[in-house]
């Protein structure tokens, strides 16, 4: 299963261990500290993946966002997501837009795509680690005091929920 994550998903933090994927643009929307740590991070690791439309599903979903009337409501960077999406689904790789947006998850459910709002994308199970290591990015667990047994650095507490 390939998540794609808007903004929203990207804030409410996100299942490492996931294939997920989203594009520059909404990476570019989060501004919270914590969550583009985060996304920094998972970027290194590859569980987050960037990735580009095709030209040709861009279309497409331009087309379908005028029928349905969502397409006053959606920037370019949900179109770019939803063609990300659609990429996909072309594939046959079975994608789950992970967001809140209503316009969003409406041009999905149109085009035979599943959505899954940030609350049920098992999202809140994220952090079961609360300390990570900034020099290697090993993960701890939050009663973890002391040094990171790989690299030396000190474990610094991270953000949760
Ligand atoms: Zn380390």
């Amino acid at each position: 299963m390939k998540l794609i994550l808007d903004a929203s998903a990207l804030l409410s933090g996100f299942q490492p261990g996931n294939e997920c994927y989203t594009v520059r643009e909404v990476i570019d929307e989060v501004r919270e500290k914590n969550a583009r740590l985060r996304i920094s991070l998972s970027l290194e690791e590859g569980s987050l993946k960037l990735v580009e439309p095709g030209e040709e599903n861009l279309l497409e979903i331009k087309k379908a966002a005028l029928e349905s009337g969502d397409i006053a409501k959606l920037s370019d960077t949900d179109i770019k997501l939803l063609s990300i999406a659609l990429d996909f689904k072309k594939k046959r790789a079975e994608p789950v837009i992970v967001t809140d947006d209503y316009n969003i998850q409406n041009l999905a459910s149109r085009l035979g795509m599943k959505f899954s709002p940030t609350t049920e994308a098992g999202i809140k199970k994220i952090l079961t680690w609360k300390k990570i290591c900034k020099g290697c990015g090993k993960k701890f667990p939050i009663e973890y005091q002391g040094s990171c047994d790989v690299c030396g650095t000190k474990v610094s507490k991270i953000a949760k929920r």
